[in-house]
């Protein structure tokens, strides 16, 4: 049995040029100690829903193996989003970047500073529609398919971006 763990990690950018915030994101997930064969999604753009007027998302998942364990990864996690300039004051407003931990292993976890899975990836199209381009396959702990969710989700505001509508 392999050693390393299975992670999924959410990224989202929608301030100061957020393509190089998702390129800077991956390049410093790519170094993380003890870690391996990080792949990144397709970006999507989408809608902000939090608060106030705000400009749109990118958003990817990127897959990380990793024996970093749960924790110490959200730390280094955290780390990058401080790195990239991430502030918290408005719960859901506007960021540099925002890094979750959507999936690692199968594991079920609940805690002051993490949840496992992820509560919002059912409801999110900007994390279900990337994890489905990443692991058609993925079953989540609780048993739910990857393929219906991402199905049936409501993709209204969400964009795959191209080459072509990368820029626009
Ligand atoms: P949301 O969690 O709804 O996507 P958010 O990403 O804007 O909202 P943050 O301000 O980035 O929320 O994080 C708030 C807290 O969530 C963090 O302090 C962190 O400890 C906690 N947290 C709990 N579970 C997770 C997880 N799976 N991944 C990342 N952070 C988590
Ligand atoms: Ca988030
Ligand atoms: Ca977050």
């Amino acid at each position: 049995m392999s050693k390393y763990s299975q992670t999924f990690i959410g990224l989202g950018s929608n301030l100061e040029d957020p393509a190089c915030q998702i390129n800077n994101a991956l390049k410093a997930l790519s170094e993380l100690p003890n870690s391996k064969e990080l792949i990144c999604a397709p970006w999507y753009s989408s809608k902000a829903v939090g608060p106030g007027e705000q400009p749109d998302y990118i958003n990817s998942v990127a897959s990380l193996k990793t024996t970093l364990p749960q924790l110490e990864l959200l730390h280094y996690l955290q780390a990058i989003e401080n790195q990239q300039g991430r502030k918290r004051d408005i719960r859901w407003g506007a960021r540099t970047l925002d890094l979750d931990l959507l999936l690692y292993d199968n594991i079920q976890h609940n805690s002051d500073e993490l949840t496992l899975p992820h509560p919002e990836i059912q409801h999110r199209s900007f994390v279900l529609l990337p994890l489905y381009d990443l692991a058609p396959e993925l079953i989540l702990p609780n048993g739910d398919k990857l393929e219906e969710l991402a199905k049936q989700c409501d993709t209204s505001g969400l964009k795959l971006m191209t080459s072509d509508n990368a820029n626009k």
